[in-house]
């Protein structure tokens, strides 16, 4: 079989850019829209429905009524396992097209968004539809007078606010759960993206979602987005942002019903590497790896690569060779590894820390520019700075694109101390070959995920979720259940015969 042509089917493709309410598209309430332009060449994807105060409105009260009435949430697990399911598959099927919409969307290369955002996003769904009728409740241990019932329930609305880096994938995060423990949903995606949320909730109504229990209203933070998060009638928020809008999501919560808010949020995430550590060829291009995967723009990039002063030399020159294996190109090349940057902002912000890391004094190994002008698109080379001190604006604030700050200790004291002094804590890596010292500063790390002699390396059983600013909630694994369930006392009392 050929592979497929992708500019082709590009060209050929009619994004619908309507919300999805209650089980329908529809226009916003005003008529409203927005244009979505293509990060990889500038193209204009598609008029998007411009949501505000109504459509959130409108979403909320289809989710509450469908909650209400209990379509979803009183069908037996079983039976809500079986929908989630055949979406879980039906993800499947829409491979192509999604991994598409996606890759148009917000510029990464089509190679990943078939091989892991799809994938992810369809095993997301299928792993929460398998664990909703393996959960029991429980029983406590009371005296023989009482029977204590303590039960599980859904919260009810959950509203979903996503960014746009991994936009099915965080959605999936928050849907899984959410819909297995039977809530009903409005997900605002971010503006950046917001092609492919609709598409899912089509997908769902097709695998037999009910209608109104999944539902999406694009549009802008400060519109779609502040309306749902102060709605009075949502129950929960779960977030994937900024340490910004995450901070905003709470002052929503304190000012409408004090709705649960769940916060998954920025990083600076520290990748430590020892000089005893005997595979540094290994070490330094999974920091590569890491760094440059999806342009950079992943919240657990290891964007503070710290290395003993003893090898640092021969770390850089490893890093430095392998960047241009990472230099950028068309994302619809099916061998492209490196996109294009979300937009035209995020461009001039990269950019801008680019001068910053300069002007602070770090030294430039490799990249620092932008190319591929001429497509239209927004492309940044993979760039590698050496000689970072932790208190740089490079080492301090998260830059969002290809960006490495290598660091330079002396030893292990300084290395933890180092790792810790940041705003953030998503996540962190040890590599020593020292199991002792291994064991000592992943403990020490104050992270949500600590790898050792790894990076990035993941599933869908553990948690994913950060201390500090980076935030509260944890995506994924059965903890993520927390966040979309209350927990429900009842207590029967028991007379003596
Ligand atoms: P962002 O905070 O600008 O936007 C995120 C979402 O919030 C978008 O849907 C946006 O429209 C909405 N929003 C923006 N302002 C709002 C407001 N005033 N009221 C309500 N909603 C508002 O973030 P971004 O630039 O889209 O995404 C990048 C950020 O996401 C990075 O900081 C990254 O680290 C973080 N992120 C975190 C995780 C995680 O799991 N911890 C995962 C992915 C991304």
């Amino acid at each position: 079989m050929n592979a497929p042509d992708w500019p082709a089917r590009a060209a050929a493709l009619r994004p619908d850019g309507r919300a999805l309410i209650d089980g329908e598209r529809r226009r916003s309430a005003g008529g409203a829209v927005f244009a979505k332009h293509s990060p990889i060449d500038g193209r204009l994807l598609a008029e998007v429905a411009r949501g505000g105060v109504a459509d959130i409105d409108a979403a909320v009260a289809a989710a509450r009524a469908a909650f209400e009435d209990r379509r979803w949430a009183g069908k037996p697990p079983a039976a809500r396992k079986k929908v989630l399911q055949r979406f879980a598959d039906k993800i499947l099927a829409a491979r192509d097209e999604l991994a598409l919409l996606e890759t148009l969307d917000m510029g990464k290369p089509i190679q990943y968004a078939l091989a892991v955002d799809v994938p992810a996003t369809a095993r997301t769904i299928a792993w929460y539809a398998e664990a909703v009728d393996k959960i029991y409740d429980e029983i406590a241990p009371t005296a023989d007078t009482a029977l204590a019932l303590i039960a599980r329930e859904p919260v009810g609305v959950v509203g979903v606010i996503v960014p746009w880096n991994y936009p099915m994938i965080m959605a999936a995060w928050k849907l899984g759960p959410a819909l297995a423990a039977g809530n009903s949903v409005v997900l605002k995606p971010s503006e950046k993206s917001p092609l492919t949320a609709m598409r899912l909730a089509e997908i769902a109504l097709d695998a037999g979602l009910p209608p109104g229990v999944f539902n999406v209203v694009p549009g802008y933070g400060h519109e779609a987005g502040e309306a749902l998060a102060l709605h009075m009638d949502v129950d929960a928020i779960g977030f994937t942002g900024s340490t910004r809008t995450g901070r905003r999501m709470l002052e929503y919560a304190s000012r409408s019903n004090l709705k649960r808010v769940f916060n998954e949020l920025g990083g600076k995430s520290a990748f430590v590497v020892f000089d005893d550590f005997a595979e540094l060829e290994r070490a330094a291009k999974t920091a590569a790896g890491s760094m440059f995967f999806n342009q950079g723009e992943s919240c657990n990039a290891p964007s503070r690569v710290l290395v003993h002063e003893a090898i640092a030399d021969r770390f850089v020159e490893i890093v430095a060779a392998e960047a241009p294996n990472y230099a950028p190109a068309d994302p619809l090349q099916p061998s492209t590894v490196l996109g294009a940057l979300v937009d035209d902002a995020q461009l001039a912000t990269v950019l801008g820390y680019i001068e910053a890391g300069r002007g602070d004094g770090a030294r430039l190994v490799c990249g620092g520019r932008r190319v591929r002008e001429d497509s239209g698109g927004f492309y940044v080379e993979p760039t590698v700075f050496d000689g970072v001190a932790n208190e740089m604006k490079i080492a301090r604030e998260e830059i969002f694109g290809p960006v490495m700050s290598v660091i330079r200790f002396r030893d292990e004291a300084e290395a933890v101390a180092i790792a810790n002094a940041s705003n953030y804590g998503l996540q962190a890596s040890v590599w020593s070959d020292h199991l002792s010292r291994a064991h000592r500063v992943a403990r020490r790390l104050r992270a949500g995920t600590v790898h050792v002699n790894s990076y990035d390396e993941d599933d869908i059983t553990v948690p994913f979720g950060g201390v500090k600013q980076s935030g509260n909630g944890r995506d994924k694994s059965l903890h993520a259940f927390d966040k979309v369930t209350e927990l429900k006392t009842t207590w029967l009392r028991i007379d003596a015969a």
